[in-house]
């Protein structure tokens, strides 16, 4: 489930390979017919001849600016992967669109489950609309505003959602949540400024931690190349349910809030604070 870390390694490698490379032939396979860029005509007259001008990051959307002035927009949901790949490599599973490039290789947008998004934007309006400023965007006033204005009942929820915070999904909640020393069922509005300050700062950490380690591989995430992550190795709670804690050796919780998996240590993280909801 690829989160900021995971978009930004993407973006950076795209930076450092695919600049001024042109883009020489754009198709779907018979997996890409759910996304927005449907018609072979769309995708000569939008992608056809133009040539790859930088990658940029909105949230968890990959932006490929275009010579054009156009951007394809790639949102790899749970399972979306972005490869490039020599011309002739063996075929991957589940790609949904093919970008051919002047230089013999070949970008592959790849989902399993069929939920990732790719389209063409001008002047990115839509992404805008959708989420809040991300965490390296989001100062304490602002946080702590969002917070107040949340309409979920816990922390986890709140900071899982892409108008309060931007970019951050399961994964790295748990583990901020976990170094802040905050109940992930804690209300959102019960935080002290103190506890606000220490989760705004550990979101900040936790995300950093990942973009240094190239992302986190649990399941299908991979970066450009099609190299898993490393970040995995150095989770503090997320995946480690009844496993010690690294700080005091009491079992980690697994629960599931609103249906979303989540790790904590009981006693780190203890619930015994007051909730005002
Ligand atoms: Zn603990």
């Amino acid at each position: 489930m690829p989160e900021l870390p995971e978009v930004t390694t993407i973006v950076n490698d795209i930076n450092d390979k695919l600049v001024g490379r042109t883009i020489i032939e754009a198709r779907l396979t018979s997996f890409g017919e759910n996304l927005r860029v449907k018609s072979k005509q769309d995708l000569d007259q939008l992608l056809t001849g133009k040539k790859i001008e930088k990658a940029q990051r909105k949230a968890k959307y990959l932006l490929l600016k275009l010579s054009s002035g156009d951007n394809l927009v790639i949102h790899l949901k749970l399972t979306g992967q972005f490869i490039l790949r020599d011309k002739s490599a063996k075929a991957d599973e589940f790609t949904r669109m093919v970008l051919n490039l002047d230089d013999g290789k070949q970008l592959r947008f790849n989902d399993r489950n069929g939920a990732a998004e790719a389209f063409i934007s001008e002047n990115l309006e839509e992404i805008k609309d959708k989420v809040a400023a991300d965490a390296f965007e989001t100062d304490l006033t602002l946080f702590s505003k969002n917070l107040l204005s949340s309409d979920k009942k816990t922390i986890k929820e709140t900071i899982v959602d892409q108008r309060i915070i931007a970019g951050v999904g399961n994964i790295y909640a748990d583990e901020a949540l976990f170094l802040a020393k905050i109940n992930p069922s804690r209300g959102p509005k019960a935080l002290t400024e103190d506890e606000q300050i220490t989760l705004l700062d550990s979101i900040k950490q936790v995300l950093n931690e990942g973009i240094e380690h190239r992302g986190t591989t649990i399941d299908s995430y991979r970066d450009l190349l099609g190299n898993p992550g490393t970040h995995q190795n150095f989770l503090r709670v997320y995946g480690k349910g009844n496993r010690p804690c690294s700080n005091c050796s009491t079992s980690i919780e697994f629960t599931e809030i609103n249906g979303r998996r989540t790790h904590y240590c009981p006693k780190c993280q203890p619930d015994n604070q007051l909730t005002l909801f």
